[in-house]
This record gives structure tokens, C-alpha cells and sequence, in this order.
């Protein structure tokens, strides 16, 4: 595939780099198989200890150099890596959409949120910003200052194989941290060829070697970043699962983390909503990558008198929907990840029908496709407190229900353990500020006739709950990779002590 090439991705790829060079492994290889026709892309040497080691130690000597460059120099280096992207923006889409399973069109827009985060950490490393205050004291200046942290951890997900690392390690680097990023084993070669386009970069402005580094495989060397006390922050993106388990590791030893954990999205559909708009809103936040974004919509909470009038066009509207190949852009729906994936979407349909959720889409496994990955996006009627309705399942299933009063509606849209994306369809203001007001969403997102997917970058991007309390991306989401020093300065002749301290001897 002309793609790989381009990307300088072979049959066995080294998975481990200190930015430019490639590191001797002897890990386990990890195969990735393209959910789109079951093929076998290429594969991955996994990282063993003495490599990650090596990283480590090459990264933590990186840093001392990289912090000393001035942030706008090292986000002129970030500016070079958007250009770099843009030239490389149809191969790496395609890569993305293949190796995970995504239109191309999806994977296309990943590749252009990398550009844009670059292009806004590149305004970022003229802002990092502190305060200045007035002291109590006389001839004294009190401000603040933030300094990057040290070697920034990211550990990503399947399903945003490359956007998700460009959020953190865009902003990482302009505030003058180094990173190591493990992607998720299901998408190592996205990685690959991210690592590839970035060596291209550092290489022509001799950045030192360890300020990108990949590290490739599952769960144990995550668990090896995690307990490290060489990583002062870990951003993870996953399951609330991994989160869990994560963030204890991290906690026990005092670091930092970004947490971007499950998600268990809403859109409350108003008596007073636009349908039409609704529709789309809901059709794309539900069947959108075959329902595996965390911004994904999993239940619909519908006004009792639009709720069969809202039901029909619905169904109407799945029964156009055309699963299949995702590179071909007349398809909406494209495959689950992995075989592990369809299982557990056929097991939450059946633990669903158990808890008496009527489906009016039934969910199936869709024949004739050599990966054995495509499923129908399905719909069923269920109320909010069954099990399965409170459990992410990374896969289409969307959950409708019925509401009477808003303080109802929201009171279920809050009713969940996640609380990442929100979203309500209404024409009628005073709704409409009460779902935004602090009596509102619970959320991270909460958004007004636009459904739950679909974030842009400009905005802190993240959730609360289950899904982790992490802000990336936008707005002021860069103070998480640094830190926030204090500094007092007297330039008088006496010592004042604060709080009227008198000290005399
Ligand atoms: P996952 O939790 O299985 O894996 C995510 C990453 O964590 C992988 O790189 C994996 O190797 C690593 N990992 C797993 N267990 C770990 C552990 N104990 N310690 C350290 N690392 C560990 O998730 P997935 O199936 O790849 O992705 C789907 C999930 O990610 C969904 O729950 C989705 O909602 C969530 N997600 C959230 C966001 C967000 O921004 N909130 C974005 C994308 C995906």
C-alpha cells in the first residue's frame, strides 16, 4: 500500500526511539491487523525494560537541554511539525482510518487536529503567562512563574491513535517538557509513522536525542511509566479501568496525572427542539466511528410528547445507514476494532435484553466481511438505571428513554458514573441556561444544538467523574504540564516579615 510507504512503514518495524534513533529491542512482536479486511499490516517490536530504560535515561538527559531553549523557539520547532503533518496529512489519515477502522474522512480530520494543536501551541510558547501581585510588604515584587515539569508520560487509546498524543505532546514540548508516549498495542503503527514524520523535524533543527520518544506495548509498560518516578506527569488516555488502576500507581508516588477515561454521553431532546437538527446530532453522535469515541452519544433522553414522533425518524434514518469499508467514503459505518470488541457489544446486547431493554434496531454481527468486525448500529428502549445503560460499551448501541419534566431529564443525563460530553436540543432559552447552569450538566462538555462528538481543540477538552477530572487540548489545559513557582523578591534595605511578624534580637 502506497500509504506505508510513504510513511517509511515496513513489515517489522523497531518500536522503541529516543526521537531519531531507533533502540534494539528484545520485546515481544506485536502484530496489528487492519480491522477494515483482517490483513496484516506490519508489526512492532514491544519495548523490553532494557530499552525502556534506555529511553528514560536519554529522555531525562534531554530535558536539561530542551528546557533551556526559549519557548518560542522550541514552538517554532512545534510550527515545523504542523507543516510537516500537512504534507503528510492523506498518507497518515488513510493509515489511521486502516489501522483503526475509521472513515477516511475521520481519519483525514484526526490528522488536521494535530495541525491545529500545533498551530495553537505555536501562539502558546509566546503566552505561557504568571501573574503579578502587589506584596504586603514595601519594596518587595511578588509574581509567579511556571516551569516545565520533566519527562511528560502519554499513554493513549485505539480510537484517537494519533490526535490524542499531538494534544499533549504539542503543548509538552512548547512548555518545555520532554515526553515518551506509548500508543495503544492495538494502533502501534501509527505511532511508527508519527515517530517518522517528528524524526524528519528534530532532526534538520538538531533537537536533542530523548524529547520524542515511542515506546511500543500493552498494559505492563504503561504499568513501567506509571510506577516511575522519572515521569512527574502521566496523561492517560483509556478505560476508566486502566484510569483506576493508573492513577493509583501514580498517586502512591506523589506525580501528576491528566486522566481522559470513559465516557457515557447524553443529548436531552426537548418538546421544544429542532427534530430535524436533533436527528443529526443524534445519528452522528451515535453511529459516528461505529460508536467508539469517548464523545460517543449512548443514550438519547426524549420529551414524552415528541418521543414517538423523534423514535420513527430515527429508525427511518438507521435503515439508510450504509456499513462497510471506511476508505470509501459512501460508507457512514465502518468496523470495532477487534473481534474482542464485537464480542463484548454482542454480550451488552444480550445482558440488555436480559434487563428488559426492547430493541427496535436489533443489533447483529454484519455478514460478508472478511475482518468479521462490522456490527449494526442498534437501538433500544431502556430506562437509565439499568446496569447495562450505566456501562460504556465501546460499540453502536444507543439507549432511548422517555422524560416529563426537565429537572427529570436532567437529573438522568447526571445519573451516570462518567461524566465526560452532554448536550441538549431545545429552542427555548430558559432550557436551555438551566441545562448550561450550575444546576445544569455535570459535565465536562455541555453543549447546545450540537450533539456530544466532535470537540474542537480551542476549548480544555476532558470530564469529570469516571472519566478522570483531565483537561487537554485548549484554553488554559498547558498549566497542567508545568509548575507553578511562588517568587518574592525584596529589593529594600530592611527584612519586613510578613503577617506584621516582628523577629527583633
Ligand atoms: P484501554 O484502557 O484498554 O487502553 C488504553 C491505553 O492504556 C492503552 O495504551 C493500554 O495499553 C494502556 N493500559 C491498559 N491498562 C493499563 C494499566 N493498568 N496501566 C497503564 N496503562 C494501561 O482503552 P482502549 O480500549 O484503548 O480505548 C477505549 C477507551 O478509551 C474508552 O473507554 C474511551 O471512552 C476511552 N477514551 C477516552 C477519551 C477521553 O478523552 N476521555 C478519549 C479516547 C478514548
Amino acid at each position: 500500500m502506497k500509504f506505508l510507504q510513504q510513511l517509511n512503514i515496513n513489515n517489522t518495524n523497531q518500536g522503541v526511539s529516543t526521537g531519531t534513533h531507533w533502540i534494539e529491542s528484545k520485546g515481544n512482536l506485536i502484530e496489528s491487523y487492519s480491522p477494515v479486511d483482517g490483513k496484516l499490516i506490519g508489526s512492532v517490536v514491544s519495548t523490553d525494560i532494557t530499552s525502556y530504560q534506555k529511553v528514560m535515561a536519554t529522555a531525562t538527559k534531554a530535558f536539561e537541554e530542551w528546557r533551556m531553549i526559549p519557548a518560542p523557539k522550541r514552538g517554532e520547532i512545534v510550527r515545523q511539525i504542523g507543516d510537516a503533518l500537512r504534507e503528510q496529512k492523506e498518507p497518515l489519515g488513510q493509515l489511521v482510518s486502516y489501522e483503526m477502522g475509521k472513515s477516511l474522512q475521520e481519519g483525514l480530520g484526526e490528522v488536521q487536529e494535530m495541525i491545529d494543536i500545533c498551530d495553537f501551541a505555536v501562539g502558546l510558547s509566546r503566552q505561557l503567562y504568571g501573574l503579578t501581585m502587589h506584596s504586603e510588604r514595601p519594596l518587595h515584587r511578588m509574581y509567579e512563574q511556571w516551569h516545565p515539569l520533566g519527562v511528560v508520560g502519554i499513554i493513549s487509546a485505539f480510537n484517537f491513535p494519533v490526535a490524542v498524543w499531538a494534544w499533549n505532546a504539542a503543548l509538552a514540548w512548547v512548555c518545555g517538557n520532554v515526553c515518551i508516549w506509548k500508543p495503544s498495542e492495538k494502533t502501534p503503527l501509527c505511532g511508527i509513522a508519527v515517530q517518522n514524520i517528528v524524526a524528519e523535524v528534530f532532526k534538520k533543527n538538531n533537537v536533542p536525542e530523548g524529547v520524542n520518544c515511542l515506546v511500543q506495548g500493552a498494559r505492563e509498560v504503561g504499568e513501567w511509566m506509571s510506577n516511575d518516578t522519572n515521569i512527574p506527569l502521566m496523561s492517560a488516555t483509556g478505560s476508566t479501568r486502566m484510569g483506576k488502576a493508573l492513577s493509583v500507581a501514580v498517586a502512591a508516588r506523589l506525580g501528576k496525572t491528566i486522566l481522559e477515561l470513559g465516557g457515557n454521553n447524553a443529548i436531552i431532546i426537548s418538546k421544544d427542539a429542532d427534530l430535524d437538527m436533533a436527528l443529526v446530532g443524534a445519528v452522528f453522535g451515535a453511529v459516528g466511528t461505529a460508536g467508539q469515541r469517548c464523545t460517543t452519544t449512548r443514550r438519547l433522553i426524549i420529551h414524552e410528547d415528541v418521543y414517538e414522533v423523534f423514535k420513527q425518524k430515527l429508525v427511518n434514518a438507521y435503515k439508510q445507514i450504509k456499513i462497510g469499508n471506511p476508505l470509501d467514503a459512501t460508507n457512514h459505518v465502518g468496523p470495532l476494532i477487534d473481534k474482542d470488541a464485537v464480542a463484548m457489544y454482542l454480550n451488552a446486547i444480550e445482558q440488555g435484553k436480559q434487563q428488559g431493554a426492547n430493541f427496535i434496531v436489533e443489533g447483529k454481527l454484519v455478514d460478508g466481511f472478511e475482518s468479521g468486525c462490522y456490527v449494526q448500529p442498534c437501538i433500544a428502549e431502556a430506562s437509565n438505571e439499568m446496569q447495562i445503560v450505566q456501562h460504556e460499551t465501546f460499540a453502536p448501541i444507543l439507549y432511548l428513554m422517555k422524560y416529563k419534566t426537565i429537572d427529570e431529564a436532567i437529573a438522568m443525563q447526571n445519573g451516570a458514573p462518567q461524566g465526560l460530553s452532554s448536550s441538549m436540543f431545545t429552542l427555548n432559552m430558559r432550557e436551555a441556561e438551566l441545562f448550561l447552569s450550575h444546576k445544569g450538566s455535570d459535565c465536562g462538555i455541555a453543549n447546545i444544538n450540537i450533539g456530544t462528538s466532535g470537540a474542537e481543540i480551542g476549548g480544555a477538552f476532558g470530564g469529570e467523574k469516571e472519566t478522570g477530572g483531565g483537561r487537554e487540548s485548549g484554553s488554559d489545559a498547558w498549566k497542567a504540564y508545568m509548575r507553578r513557582q511562588t517568587n518574592t523578591l525584596n529589593w529594600g534595605s530592611t527584612l519586613p516579615l510578613a503577617q506584621g511578624i516582628k523577629f527583633d534580637f
